[in-house]
């Protein structure tokens, strides 16, 4: 099995995207290998512990990739969290700032229901700023957060701190 490091030296550092000053990282080379990306999804797995999750949450959209993964290997359903206008059906909507402006993430109103044991993912944890948006929405579904896990977390960005939460995981911090 691949580790945690193979997974550092796949990930693509590309300065200047998609603005001047962000650092992107860029997970495809990780998705584009089999062992790197079965390697991903079985670390972001195991940060459920012995918890049974009924619901994996991805986080609009890379998030989708990982958490999909999660919730197969876990047994789970899995449930988008999306950005406005994508989902059909009723939704809860929570706003949340960006650098400049506002964005909304939204969910189905009836994807999950109260009590039900969820593990939120996502690909990146930067400002926190989405991942706290779709918490709040998870919250207004009654959900029981059992952790919130991140392929990748900025630390600098202290999003972490934002999130409010305990059990935020990542596997790779920079
Ligand atoms: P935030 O709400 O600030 O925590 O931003 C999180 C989302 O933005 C994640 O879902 C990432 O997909 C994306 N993102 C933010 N910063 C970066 C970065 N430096 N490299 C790649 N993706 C990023």
């Amino acid at each position: 099995m691949r580790s945690a490091s193979d997974l550092d030296s796949a990930i693509r550092d590309v300065p200047d995207f998609p603005k001047p000053g962000i650092l992107f990282k860029d997970i495809t080379p990780i998705l584009g290998d089999p062992d790197l990306f079965k390697a991903s999804l079985d670390l972001l797995a195991a940060t459920a512990g012995d918890t049974k999750i009924d619901k994996v949450v991805g986080i609009d959209a890379r998030g989708f990739i990982f958490a999909a993964g999660v919730a197969h290997i876990l047994g789970a359903g899995f449930v988008p969290v999306r950005k406005k206008g994508k989902l059909p059906w009723t939704t809860h909507q929570m706003a949340y700032s960006l650098e400049y402006g506002e964005d909304v993430v939204e969910i189905h109103a009836d994807a999950i229901k109260p009590g039900e044991k969820i593990l939120l993912v996502d690909d990146l944890l930067a400002t926190g700023g989405t991942a706290a948006a779709s918490i709040k929405l998870l919250k207004a579904l009654d959900a029981d957060i059992v952790g919130i896990s991140f392929l990748i977390e900025l630390a600098d960005l202290k999003g972490r701190e934002a999130l409010g939460q305990p059990d935020v995981h990542s596997i790779l911090t920079y």
